[in-house]
């Protein structure tokens, strides 16, 4: 039995009984734990204001062998900004649901983890970016850090030199050149361009990833690469990813 400090922020959250949650935290050093947090519901608790979703923390954590239960948190930033804003919220809750169905438990991903606190706090703050190119930025880079690197500068069929290609197109696993266009099904045509933003996000370091910004048609193809390759790799059925499909589509 101990009782230990950690930082971290809480990507889920359940409610139990009259006044208890359970949390998911992701915890620097430590990966995904679920952790109880008692009475923390009640308007006495020293618990209420930094039990909740976002919040990002210094948390005291009791360990009886069996399971974790919250003593303290010490409030560091709770992205309260995200939650004034329709959007903001639907793609926050988004990544939140995305780490957590992505991740393992007891595991540690800092890398993940800054990635994520990276993208709430510009998510939070910035009105030059839009929220759907931070979503599609933090997909790419995050299939990136789980050990998934699409191939952009060879065909991922006969591996030839893209770069005098005039008609390219996308695959489960990256580029594919005109040749090989038929060694899979539902293949994307895509522009150079797209591949110009994609080695951007995928050499740049996570304080690098969001100083640019793409137009409107980028935008949309850049999202359907993504989404090809997130269907190909991770878990994706999300119940955040239809309220974002539905904005999008307004
Ligand atoms: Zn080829």
């Amino acid at each position: 039995m101990s009782t230990f400090k950690a930082r971290g922020i809480i990507i889920k959250e359940t409610l139990v009984g009259d006044n208890d949650k359970s949390l998911i935290i992701l915890l620097k050093d430590y990966g995904k734990f679920n952790v109880w947090a008692k009475n923390c519901r009640n308007s006495k608790s020293k618990l209420l204001a930094g039990s909740s979703l976002f919040s990002y923390a210094d948390f005291i954590i009791y360990d009886n062998g069996r399971s974790l239960t919250l003593n303290q948190i010490d409030i560091i930033e709770n992205f309260y900004t995200l939650t004034e804003d329709l959007d903001t919220l639907a793609y926050g809750t988004y990544f939140l649901e995305f780490v957590d169905k992505n991740t393992q438990e007891a595991t540690p991903i800092n890398d993940i983890m800054l990635l994520l606190l990276k993208s709430l706090l510009i998510l939070s703050k910035s009105t030059i970016i839009s929220p759907k190119l931070i979503a599609k930025i933090f997909e790419i880079k995050f299939l990136q850090l789980n050990g998934y690197m699409p191939i952009i500068n060879n065909c991922s069929y006969c591996n030839i030199d893209i770069k005098n290609e005039k008609d390219l197109y996308w695959g489960n696993n990256g580029v594919v050149c005109k040749k090989c266009q038929n060694n899979e099904q539902f293949l994307l045509k895509i522009s150079p361009n797209i591949i110009l933003v994609l080695k951007h996000i995928l050499s740049s370091k996570v304080d690098k990833l969001y100083n640019f910004n793409v137009s409107e048609n980028i935008l949309n193809e850049l999202a359907l690469v993504s989404k090809k390759l997130l269907n190909a790799h991770l878990y994706t059925n999300l119940k955040s990813t239809s309220f974002i499909e539905e904005l999008e589509n307004i």
